[in-house]
């Protein structure tokens, strides 16, 4: 199973979204989450490609070139409101693959992680439409609120969150 792990933004670039406790930085949290969701991947016999890239073409040109089965680009979300917390997943449509890869990876995260369950959204994301698999976007917990950024801030959360979307990936093959 070829699979591409995108971390989201691109450390020293573009920081994605700011820790509003910490200041840690969006791209740096989804660059660790990245190597350690394809690590477990690896583990159980996947290829992996790692992309992170600051420009969106060409996360989806390598990933199209590698002939990824799937594709699962992580972020981590921020709003206005400091209140807003917990995880979401998005596909491109609904009654898709990709549809079905969000629900397993969205359902680990919440059964493993207990964030707020914010559930499954569509968009229309260049790396959710313009690459040939099923592709997702995660929206692991928000760096703009204290009790999120605290889980994506410790070692061991973010490690939950690495194996939670490494899990979600497994039980959708395991399913199709
Ligand atoms: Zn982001």
């Amino acid at each position: 199973m070829k699979v591409t792990i995108n971390g989201g933004h691109y450390p020293g670039l573009d920081s994605g979204a700011v820790g509003i406790t910490t200041g840690l930085q969006e791209a740096v949290v989804t660059r660790e989450l990245m190597q350690s969701v394809a690590g477990y991947l690896r583990a159980v016999g996947y290829t992996v490609l790692e992309v992170q890239e600051n420009n969106l073409s060409q996360i989806t040109s390598a990933s199209n070139a590698f002939g990824a089965e799937l594709f699962v680009s992580i972020h981590c979300n921020a709003a206005a409101s400091t209140e807003a917390k917990g995880t979401e997943t998005y596909c491109y449509q609904w009654g898709s693959s990709g549809a079905r890869l969000a629900r397993c990876i969205q359902k680990q995260i919440i059964d493993n992680l207990g964030t707020v369950d914010r559930g499954i959204k569509t968009a229309n994301f260049h790396v959710l439409r313009e690459t040939e698999c099923p592709a997702v976007l995660v929206e692991t917990a928000f760096l703009s609120n204290p009790e999120d950024e605290q889980l994506l801030a410790e070692t061991a959360k973010r490690d939950e969150f690495a194996r939670a979307i490494a899990r979600g990936v497994t039980d959708y093959v395991a399913q199709s």
